[in-house]
C-alpha cells in the first residue's frame, strides 16, 4: 500500500472498510477465497486497540493454526506497536489449553494435565480393546477412536451415549464400555485427549456459571477465522463466552480481575469470518450449518460480503468459479480481480509419478531462473503418500524443500521416548508415559513385571508410579527391583525441581540419569547414531524455547510442543519449495502452485467417493487448492499411480472437466502423446537422469487389467488437448520378447531386456540406448516395434 497513508484503512475497498470499522454486538463476513477476510479480521483487532475501545486483554481472536495466529500478531503488531501484547490469539486448541490449565482444578484435574495426542489415545485404546475382546464385536482401534472423537465434538459424554444407545445390540453395548474405560482412562492419568480440550471447557463453563462469567467479562470482543470450519463443541465454546453474565454470575465470580476487566453485564461482540466453499473439515466434524444459520443464533447481526478478490489472476478465479459452482446448495458468488487475465492454467499428463514429479521439478527450475523465489512456490497433494515420488526427484534435482506435517519429527520413537520422561517428571499419575519409558533404555524391566505393578496398583487404588516407588513391596527379583526403584528415584529427584528448572536442563539431567543418550551412543545399530542426533536436536529445541520464554516452565514447553500442527512447522520455509497436503494449505497463498494427482481416486480420494457429501467436499478441496495460486497454476497427473505397493492405471479427475478448456493450456505429455510437442518436453527429456521415469513397477494393474481404458486416439491427431476429453493409447495385443528393439516417443530406441506379467498388465524392461533402463506398460507406452 501507501507508506504515507493510515495502516488502518489504506487500500480498503469499502465493504472492507464497513467490516473492519462495524461496531455492534455481531458481525459475519462471508466472502469467497483471497477477498481479504482474514485481513480485515486483523484490522479489525488493530484499529480496536489503537482506538483505545478494547485493552489487549479483552480480545480473543482464533485462528485455523498457530502459524496463523502468529502472523496475525505480528501484522496487528506492525500496526499499534507494543499494545499488541497480551492478546489472546490463538487456535481454539490453544486458548483452551490456557483456560484448562487454569481452571482443571475446579473439576478434578490438576494443572499439569498431560495432552493426549492421537497416537496416545490410540495406545490407550488398544489397551482397552484389548482388556474387553472388542475385537470380537469388529471393534478396531481406529474405528473406536474415530467414534469417539465424533462424539465428544458432539458434545456427547459417556451418560448421554448410554441413553440413547441401543444397548440391546451387543456391538453398542461393547462400545460403550470401551468408551466408559477410555474416559476414566483419561482423567486417572490426569490427561485430556485432543477433541476434550474443547469439549472439556464447553463442559467446565455450563457446569461453573462463575467460572464461566470470568472469562464472559473478560473478553468483550471475540473474533473467529475460518468459521465455516468449527464443528459444534467449537460453536457450543463461542456460545457460552458470548453470553451476557447474569448478576448472580457477576456475584460468584471470583474473576481474575485484568486491566480494564467488564463490570457491565454486556455480551461479547463477535465476529466470524468464512466461506461455505472451503469447508473441507466436515469428517472432524465441521459442521456448515454454523456459517448458514449464524444469522439465526445471533439475531441482531450483520452480514457483509466481499467479493473482491486480492490474490489471483481472473484466469485462476475463472477456474475456481466454474468448478465450485458444481456445487449445489450453495449461495452464489463470483469472485472478481482487477489484475487481469495473467497466464493460462498449465496442465500436464505425466506417464508415472515421477514423470509428473519430474516435470514439476523442472517447472520449479524454470520459474526460479526467471526469479521465482522457492519459498513462493508451493506444491500440493491430497494423500502423504504422493510426496515420495516428488521428494525423490526434488532431491536429485537439489531442489531446496521441506514438507509440512510430513516429516513428524514429534512422532519419532526417540522422540516420543524424550518425551515420555519429560511427561512423567510434568505428570507423575500418566501411566502410558511411565510405560513408555520403563523398560527404554533396557533395564531387565519386561512386560510380566509391568503387568505385576500395574495390577498391585489396581489392587490397592494406586497409580503405577506408586507402585514403582514401592516395587521392594512386590517380592520381584532383586536386580529387577532395583531398576525400578532406582528409576522412580531419577524421576522424583527431578520432579522436584520441575517449577523451578529450565526445560532444557531438565531434560539434559533426565537423559543422562536414565542412560538413555548413553544407551543411543554405545549402540552398534548405525539407525541409534540418527537417533541420538535427533535427540540433540530435541535438546536444542528446549534451548531454543528457553531462549524465547525466560520464565517458561517445562509444562509450558510441553503445551506448546503439543499444540504444533501441521502447518506450524513453515517456520524458517524461507529458500525452500513447500510440499503439503490440500488440507494444510488453507487460508495460505502463494506465487505459484503445483496442484499434483487430479485424478480420480486421489481427487476425489477413493474413500470419499461413495460417502454422502464426499465429492461436494473433495471439489471444495480442489476448489481450496485453486485459490492459494497468485500467478500460477499447474494442474498435473499421472497416467499410473504407485501406491500402497501397486501400480494402477489413473484416470484424469472428473474436476477437470469442471474448468473451461480455454483456461487451461496443455503440455506435451510424455508417455500419451502420439507426436512429439514442442521444444518444452524435448528439453524436459534432455534433462532427465537416465534412471528416473518409468517409476517402479509391482503388483497388480488394476484397471488395465479390467480392460478399462478408452480405445485408441485417433492416428492423425498431433496436438495433444485435454486429457479428459482425449483419449488414452491403446497399444492392443502388441507382444514383445526379450532382445526385441522397440522406439519409444520419448526415450528413442531400446532393447527389451525381459517382459513380465500377462495379457494388459504386461510389462516391458527396455534399456534405452541414451535414456536409460525404465519399465513400461506395454499396453498404453507410446512405443512401436521396429
Ligand atoms: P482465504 O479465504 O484464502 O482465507 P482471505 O479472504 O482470508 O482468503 P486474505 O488472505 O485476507 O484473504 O487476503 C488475500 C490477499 O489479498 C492477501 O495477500 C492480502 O494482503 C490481499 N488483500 C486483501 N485486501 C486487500 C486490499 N484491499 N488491497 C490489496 N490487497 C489486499
Ligand atoms: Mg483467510
Amino acid at each position: 500500500g501507501n507508506p504515507v497513508g493510515d495502516p488502518l484503512l489504506d487500500g480498503l475497498n469499502p465493504r472492507q472498510r464497513e467490516a473492519v470499522e462495524y461496531r455492534g454486538p455481531s458481525l459475519l463476513i462471508v466472502a469467497g477465497a483471497g477477498s481479504g477476510k482474514t485481513s480485515v479480521l486483523t484490522r479489525r483487532i488493530a484499529g480496536l486497540l489503537r482506538s483505545r475501545e478494547a485493552w489487549p486483554s479483552q480480545i480473543l481472536a482464533i485462528t485455523f493454526t498457530n502459524k496463523a495466529a502468529a502472523e496475525m500478531r505480528e501484522r496487528v503488531g506492525a500496526i499499534v506497536g507494543d499494545s499488541a501484547e497480551g492478546m489472546w490469539i490463538s487456535t481454539f486448541h490453544s486458548a483452551c489449553v490456557r483456560i484448562l490449565r487454569r481452571e482443571a482444578e475446579a473439576f478434578g484435574f490438576s494443572k499439569n494435565f498431560t495432552i493426549y495426542d492421537s497416537a496416545d489415545s490410540k495406545a490407550l485404546l488398544k489397551r482397552i480393546l484389548k482388556e474387553l475382546d472388542a475385537d470380537m464385536f469388529g471393534l478396531t482401534v481406529s474405528k473406536a477412536a474415530n467414534r469417539i472423537s465424533q462424539l465428544k465434538n458432539e458434545l456427547t459424554d459417556v451418560e448421554g451415549f448410554a441413553r440413547d444407545a441401543n444397548l440391546n445390540d451387543p456391538t453398542e453395548k461393547k462400545f460403550l464400555e470401551v468408551f466408559r474405560r477410555y474416559t476414566r482412562g483419561l482423567s486417572d492419568a490426569n490427561a485430556f485427549d485432543f477433541d476434550d480440550l474443547i469439549g472439556q471447557t464447553v463442559y467446565l463453563f455450563r457446569a461453573f456459571p462463575h467460572i464461566a462469567a470470568t472469562y464472559q467479562r473478560r473478553f468483550k470482543h471475540i473474533l473467529v477465522d475460518e468459521y465455516q470450519d468449527t464443528n459444534h463443541a467449537q460453536y457450543s465454546l463461542i456460545r457460552e463466552l458470548t453470553k451476557p453474565p447474569t448478576p448472580e454470575q457477576f456475584e460468584t465470580s471470583p474473576g481474575v480481575l485484568v486491566q480494564g476487566q467488564s463490570n457491565e453485564l454486556e455480551a461479547a461482540s463477535l465476529t466470524v469470518v468464512g466461506d461455505s466453499d472451503q469447508s473441507i473439515y466436515a469428517f472432524r466434524g465441521a459442521d456448515i450449518r454454523n456459517i448458514v444459520e449464524f444469522e439465526r443464533d445471533f439475531p441482531r447481526s450483520t452480514v457483509i460480503l466481499l467479493e473482491q478478490n486480492y490474490r489471483s489472476t481472473q484466469t485462476i478465479l475463472d477456474a475456481a468459479n466454474a468448478v465450485i459452482s458444481h456445487n449445489f446448495d450453495r449461495k452464489d458468488k463470483k469472485l472478481f480481480t482487477t489484475v487481469g487475465a495473467g497466464d493460462k492454467i498449465v496442465g500436464f499428463t505425466g506417464y508415472s509419478g515421477h514423470d509428473e514429479a519430474q516435470f514439476v521439478a523442472d517447472e520449479i527450475q524454470k520459474l526460479h531462473d526467471e526469479g521465482v523465489a522457492y519459498k513462493d512456490i508451493a506444491v500440493f497433494y491430497r494423500t502423504n503418500s504422493q510426496t515420495r515420488a516428488l521428494e525423490e526427484i526434488f532431491i536429485r534435482a537439489a531442489l531446496p524443500y521441506r514438507v509440512l506435517g510430513g516429516t513428524k519429527f514429534y512422532e519419532r520413537a526417540e522422540i516420543k521416548d524424550a518425551f515420555g520422561y519429560l511427561i512423567a517428571v510434568a505428570n507423575p499419575a500418566d501411566p502410558l508415559a511411565l510405560r513408555r519409558i520403563m523398560n527404554t533404555p533396557k533395564r531387565g524391566i519386561g512386560p510380566a513385571t509391568e503387568a505385576a505393578l500395574q495390577a498391585w496398583a489396581d489392587d490397592r487404588g494406586m497409580t503405577l508410579r506408586d507402585a514403582m516407588r514401592n516395587a521392594s513391596e512386590l517380592g520381584l527379583g532383586p536386580k529387577v527391583t532395583k531398576a525400578i526403584v532406582g528409576l522412580a528415584e531419577v524421576l522424583d529427584e527431578v520432579m522436584a525441581k520441575v517449577e523451578t528448572s529450565k526445560p532444557a536442563d531438565i531434560l539434559t539431567e533426565l537423559l543422562e540419569r536414565s542412560g538413555y543418550l548413553a544407551a543411543l551412543r554405545a549402540s552398534q545399530d548405525p539407525q541409534d547414531e540418527a537417533r541420538a542426533e535427533n535427540v540433540d536436536e530435541l535438546v536444542a529445541v528446549t534451548k531454543e524455547f528457553g531462549k524465547n520464554n525466560p520464565d517458561g516452565t517445562l509444562l509450558d514447553f510441553l503445551t506448546e510442543v503439543s499444540l504444533v500442527a501441521a502447518a506450524d512447522d513453515l517456520d524458517d520455509s524461507s529458500g525452500t519449495v513447500s510440499l503439503m497436503t490440500l488440507h494444510t494449505a488453507k487460508g495460505l497463498e502463494y506465487d505459484s502452485v503445483f496442484l499434483t494427482g487430479v485424478e480420480e481416486d486421489l481427487l476425489p480420494h477413493r474413500m470419499s467417493a461413495n460417502e454422502p457429501g464426499g465429492p461436494a467436499e473433495e471439489r471444495r478441496l480442489f476448489y481450496v487448492g485453486i485459490t492459494r495460486a497468485r500467478k500460477r497454476l499447474f494442474l498435473s497427473l499421472a497416467m499410473t499411480r504407485a501406491q500402497f505397493g501397486e501400480v494402477n492405471v489413473a484416470m484424469p479427475s472428473r474436476y477437470l472437466q469442471e474448468i473451461p478448456t480455454e483456461l487451461i493450456e496443455w503440455k506435451q505429455s510424455p508417455g500419451m502423446a502420439n507426436s512429439r510437442g514442442g521444444t518444452q518436453s524435448r528439453a524436459l527429456n534432455a534433462r532427465r537422469d537416465g534412471n528416473s521415469g518409468g517409476g517402479s513397477w509391482s503388483g497388480s494393474l488394476r484397471a488395465a487389467a479390467a480392460g478399462g481404458l478408452p480405445p485408441a486416439p485417433p492416428r492423425a491427431k498431433t496436438e495433444w488437448a485435454n486429457p479428459v476429453t482425449a483419449t488414452v493409447r491403446d497399444n492392443g495385443d502388441l507382444t514383445l520378447a526379450a532382445g526385441d528393439r522397440i522406439r519409444h516417443t520419448d526415450f528413442g530406441d531400446g532393447t527389451v531386456n525381459q517382459v513380465t506379467g500377462a495379457g494388459p498388465k504386461s510389462i516391458a524392461d527396455v534399456q534405452f540406448d541414451t535414456a536409460g533402463r525404465k519399465r513400461l506398460l506395454i499396453k498404453i507406452a507410446p512405443i512401436e516395434k521396429l
